[in-house]
């Protein structure tokens, strides 16, 4: 009887989620590592006083292609996803919170969390994770972490990093603040690329969110690269300010707020194909970077390199 080819995924994201259920559907039995407490990457949700959360990674999602389209049909049929009204458009977002979609992707499949790989080697036509003291070998290896992440994992020296070295992702600082006030007609959502904070979204607004008065706000790549390095404390106390400015909000009546810094939020320049492998195909890259800054180009990515896989298999 012929072994069975061990698969690792690195990354819990969308793109690594698409790649190991098309693999799982198949009969494969791929074993996901992901560095993060939960699953989804930036399909993120933070929790806070347990009455209060806030999407603070991707916003909705949308769908160019079929396939996409059928997941998300999917996601809704089962609950797990529901269309949001921001006014200016109607996007999806998971529900209850956009880390359901992730969650809801990943029944069955086999996700190792708060596993951080600190470098990837070949040896003999293997790969080796190395993992705090242990090493874990797998035949096949798909890295979907964002490209400067993956090239740290590879060396920048390795063949295929050279190929990714020209792909940027953009930063993006974001705040979650929360309002002692029902106040309903505040809108869905607003959007302003070129002002300090491009976009708001009021987040009760969303299906089956709790009905607290709770913002997420994304400053613009240009405000976030100037002022990456602030203090967290400090960046979001700058983006509230903006926030009650632009919203015309009582800045006396917050009761809760903090901030994230994503390095690596929105792909700037993208490597324009779905995915890259090397020659004997048993590493894949793969990630929202490789097409677009769009959760829809990592589902394409991860799906893309499965069937390559398949193939190959
Ligand atoms: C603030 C913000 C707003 C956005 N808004 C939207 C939006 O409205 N609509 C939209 O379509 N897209 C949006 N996006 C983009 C969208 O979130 C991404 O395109 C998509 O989620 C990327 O998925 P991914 O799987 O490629 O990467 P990720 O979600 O980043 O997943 C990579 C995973 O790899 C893991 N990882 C990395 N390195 C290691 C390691 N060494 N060991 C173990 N695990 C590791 C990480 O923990 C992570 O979980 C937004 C992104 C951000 C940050």
């Amino acid at each position: 009887m012929t072994e069975p080819v061990r698969i690792g995924i690195i990354g819990a994201g969308m793109t690594g989620l698409s790649c190991a259920r098309t693999l799982k559907d198949a009969g494969h039995t791929p074993v996901i590592l992901d560095k993060g407490r939960g699953i989804g990457g930036r399909l993120a949700t933070r929790r806070a006083d347990n009455v209060l959360q806030f999407d603070h990674g991707a916003q909705y999602i949308t769908a160019k292609t079929e396939e996409f389209q059928k997941l998300i049909e999917s996601l809704v049929s089962v609950d797990a996803a529901g269309a949001w009204d921001m006014g200016e458009r109607t996007g999806f977002v998971g529900v209850p919170s956009m880390n359901a979609l992730a969650k809801a992707l990943a029944s069955e499949l086999d996700i190792r969390r708060q596993v951080q790989v600190n470098s990837v080697t070949e040896t003999e036509g293997h790969w080796s994770l190395e993992i705090d003291k242990d090493t874990l070998v797998f035949d096949r290896l798909i890295i979907t972490a964002p490209a400067p992440q993956t090239m740290a994992l590879l060396g920048t020296d390795h063949p295929i990093s050279k190929q990714i070295a020209h792909v940027s992702l953009l930063p993006c600082w974001t705040l979650m603040a929360a309002f002692d006030d029902e106040d309903d007609a505040l809108p869905a959502s607003h959007r302003d690329p070129d002002a300090p904070l491009a976009w708001i979204a009021n987040e009760k607004t969303k299906p089956g969110r709790p009905g607290r008065t709770a913002f997420v706000a994304q400053a613009s790549s240009d405000w976030s690269e100037d002022h990456l390095e602030l203090d967290k404390a400090v960046a979001a106390d700058l983006m509230l300010s903006e926030l009650c400015k632009t919203l015309d909000l009582d800045r006396g009546k917050v009761v809760h707020i903090d901030a994230h810094r994503w390095r690596y939020a929105k792909v700037g320049t993208p490597l324009g194909q779905p995915f890259l492998s090397n020659a004997s195909k048993t590493l894949f890259l793969g990630g929202d970077w490789c097409l677009d800054a769009r959760v829809e180009a990592a589902f394409q990515s991860g799906d893309a390199i499965a069937e390559t896989l398949l193939n190959e298999l």
